[in-house]
């Protein structure tokens, strides 16, 4: 983070004041006295960048109340809390508060007692609360989490849509648009839709230095996780993330089972447990955090040593906004995810099967690629992520501190096994008129005289043990690549492999399939800890 020049000004007294901070980071101080002028803004800040005082600042220094439009409702009450402890003015507006608490906060708005209100996205659409807002006076609109506008992206908020109002409606109040994740094409689509295409935009890098990326195979996922906390975080704070909330359950009693301190947090637990554990995982030292993806957003603990996924993210948005969740005080910290041939399987058929039109399959489709592609890299994970994101990654290339630099992989011609296993594929489907699961198709691969090989008679098959120079976990990473690749697809609700058009090129030769190989073991590299 760089330092700002010599501190004056109302901005650098109130950051010093009320804040009790010495220096701006990064751009801070730039975006905000842009605002402070009257200038919109659009920000993209990683996770614990400092993105909130950007507007917090201009709304004490200008005259009137700073508008916050945020979707995290569950945690205004936190927010104003914390802002009320700083001698800030500060409320909010959202469906969680009783008829008094609301009458309250929007006569202290409507007399100019407040120097923030959060509002929700929803409550700005209702005529209500936008004649409330004409009858105060505003210093600004935050619209926080800005990349919720965006359809194409991974966590679209219809509400959001109806934003660009705002402008209309108040065109000499000046708006702030933030977010923490976006691709180039998400930050073209925040500026159209929420009419800043005219704001200044302001882009910090995203490199989390101090954060290590490891994407390691999938083996006995809890193990491998107990294994990495043993040996490399004991006493810890961290949050491990599953899919499903049963897998939280049991895997936050397994790390209880053996030691480990961890609760559990999901969409499922009533409100209290919830709340409590959330608030342990924040005051208290050393608690691992076993959660969906429902836990996390504008969680600001800085200590948190490390961010686990038990199961593959549903893009890169998602991984890259869920590993920010470590070293936000910059130092070294462990982003780690176990990967599978079974999550490739298991996401492709969600896709498959989920509600929703061509367009939007298609969009799911396209995020899980991306995420795939990062998965099996053999470059420099953290330049394959500035990359995705649309930054200069020539800087990082070769980091030193992803799994992919401490540990180059090997990558082999898996051309021949591309095309043994796109064979079986297709002799099944061509012959018997049959398809099978990743399990089958790798079985009659190796030769094996299973049950159901036999009661199928697929003993019979030309491509019967052809497979049997490679292991079962080579097969299975060769399955996985060539899903990741395009090269096979996954179908229906039993997850049945097919054919794509791409696979015929390697059927007949025409193109090269270059592969990761399967560690023999996973030893992870062992954090760097800062001396
Ligand atoms: P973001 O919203 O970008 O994730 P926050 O606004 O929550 O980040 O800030 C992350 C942390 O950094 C907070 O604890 C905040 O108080 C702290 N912080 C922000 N700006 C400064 C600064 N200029 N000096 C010191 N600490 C800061
Ligand atoms: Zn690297």
């Amino acid at each position: 983070m760089t330092s700002a020049p010599p501190l004056s000004g109302p901005a650098s007294e109130v950051l010093n004041r009320v804040f009790g901070y010495s220096a701006f980071r990064g751009e801070q101080q730039e975006i905000i006295e842009h605002l402070i002028d009257g200038g919109d803004a659009l920000v993209l800040m990683p996770t614990g960048g400092g993105k909130s005082l950007c507007y917090q600042i201009p709304s004490l220094v200008r005259e009137g109340t700073g508008i916050v439009i945020s979707p995290l409702i569950a945690l205004m009450q936190d927010q104003v809390d914390a802002l009320r402890q700083l001698g800030v003015k500060a409320g909010f507006l959202n469906s969680t508060q009783d008829v008094s608490e609301r009458r309250r906060t929007e006569q202290q708005f409507v007399a100019g007692e407040l120097d923030l209100l959060y509002v929700a996205p929803e409550g700005l659409g209702v005529p209500s609360t936008q004649r409330l807002l004409d009858q105060g006076k505003i210093a600004l609109f935050a619209i926080d989490e800005a990349h919720c506008v965006s359809q194409w992206g991974h966590d679209f908020r219809p509400d959001y849509l109806n934003l660009s109002m705002l402008h209309e409606r108040w065109p000499d109040v000046p708006r702030i648009a933030l977010t923490a994740t976006a691709t180039s094409a998400t930050r073209e689509e925040i500026a159209t839709r929420l009419d800043l295409v005219g704001a200044r935009h302001y882009t910090a890098s995203f490199d989390r230095p101090n954060i290590q990326y490891r994407i390691v195979g999938k083996q006995e996922p809890k193990r491998q996780l107990l294994e990495l906390l043993r040996t490399e975080h004991p006493g810890d704070a961290g949050i491990v993330y599953c899919l499903s909330r049963a897998s939280v359950e049991k895997t936050a009693e397994f790390l209880v089972q053996n030691g480990i301190a961890a609760l559990p947090y999901h969409a499922g637990l009533d409100s209290g447990t919830r709340a409590r554990n959330q608030s342990r995982f924040l005051r208290e030292d050393g608690l691992v955090m076993v959660a969906t993806i429902a836990f996390g957003m504008g969680i600001d603990k800085p200590d948190v040593r490390f961010v686990a996924h038990l199961d593959l993210p549903k893009s890169v948005e998602g991984y890259y906004q869920e590993t920010g969740r470590a070293g936000r005080d910059g130092q070294p910290s462990t982003a780690w995810l176990a990967y599978g041939l079974q999550d490739v399987v298991q996401q492709r058929k969600m896709i498959e099967t989920s509600d929703g039109d061509f367009a939007h399959r298609r969009n799911l489709a396209a995020h899980l690629e991306a995420m795939l592609a990062l998965c099996e890299t053999v470059q420099c994970r953290r330049a394959q992520l500035l990359a995705y994101f649309g930054q200069d990654s020539s800087t990082v290339a070769g980091c030193g501190n992803c799994d992919t630099c401490l540990n180059p992989p090997e990558s082999w011609d898996g051309t021949v096994a591309a095309q043994k296993l796109l064979s079986t594929v297709l002799r099944l489907q061509r012959e018997r008129g049959q398809k099978f699961g990743a399990g089958q198709s790798i079985d009659i691969l190796l030769g094996k005289t299973t049950e159901k090989i036999t009661q199928f008679r697929h003993h019979e098959l030309s491509v019967f043990g052809i497979g049997s120079d490679l292991r079962e976990q080579d097969w299975r990473g060769v399955v996985r690549q060539l899903l990741a690749q395009g090269l096979l697809a996954v179908e229906g609700e039993y997850g049945t492999l097919a054919l794509t058009d791409a696979s015929s090129t390697v059927l007949r030769r025409e193109r090269q399939v270059m592969m990761r190989r399967e560690p023999e073991r996973t030893k992870a590299p062992r954090a760097r800890r800062a001396s």
